[in-house]
């Protein structure tokens, strides 16, 4: 495997930092006084970090289908189940509609041509999709909160480009919107996450007791999300 190097200079950063992005390309970022070597040799002993990296990320995207085209016979995800695009086009009609049926995702757009008939796919699957997952994060929520024994002042869907969910100060639950393409159990371990900060901010040991208290089974949930972080890389 050939991996480009692509050095990022900024003042930002006191430590150099590494990246990968598919095809082929490491990202090095690097403060601006550090010598060109240095940094040149750093990025050496990372080639193969990187090649790894790279490899693990091609797999888990192979495995979602990423990046998704929007055009029907891909497949796609609710709740951990695959489900085959379908695209309808209705003459006549100007609203965009999605139906999940046993084993189809069934989305009907208006006549529009060709070149946009893609991006209309996408606005109605991400509304859908948006939708379900309000659905679903705010019954797991109600479900969860008499077991943790904290309830949220507020339950919010996001579209995060890089977390899962999150607490505010304020006590409100923030989640993405994504975890609807995960399995139920994945989507649930995520609600009691953030219920526990509730209890225990931070992640100490107390924190982690609770979980295991709530979910003895959150490890493999844990490595779930690892592994499948690419989820996070749909629709953007
Ligand atoms: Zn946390």
């Amino acid at each position: 495997m050939s991996i480009n190097v692509e050095i990022r200079r900024t003042d930002r950063t006191k430590s150099v930092a590494f990246e990968v992005r598919l095809p082929n390309t490491m990202i090095v970022s690097a403060p601006r006084r550090l010598p060109a070597r240095a940094i040149q040799r750093l990025a050496e002993d990372r080639l193969d970090w990187a090649a790894k990296r790279l490899l693990f990320i091609e797999a888990a995207y192979g495995r979602h289908g990423l990046p998704k085209k929007f055009s029907g016979g891909e497949t796609f995800s609710y709740l951990g189940r695959d489900s085959l695009l379908t695209v309808v086009v209705a003459a006549g009609s100007s609203r965009s509609q999605v139906v999940l049926t046993e084993d189809r995702l069934l989305v009907t757009i208006g006549a529009v041509p060709e070149e946009a008939q893609e991006e209309r796919v996408k606005t109605a699957l991400l509304k859908w999709y948006k939708s379900a997952a309000r659905q679903c994060l705010e019954a797991a929520v109600e479900r969860w909160s008499p077991v943790v024994g904290a309830r949220p002042t507020a339950v919010k869907v996001r579209n995060q480009r890089r977390r899962w969910g999150s607490c505010s100060h304020n006590g409100s639950l923030n989640f993405n919107w994504r975890l609807v393409m995960a399995p139920a159990g994945i989507l649930d371990y995520v609600v009691v996450h953030e219920l526990c900060h509730l209890r225990e901010p931070n992640h100490s040991a107390r924190y982690w007791d609770l979980v295991s208290q709530v979910m003895p089974e959150h490890t493999d949930h844990r490595k779930w999300l690892k592994e499948n972080a690419v989820l996070l890389e749909a629709f953007t």
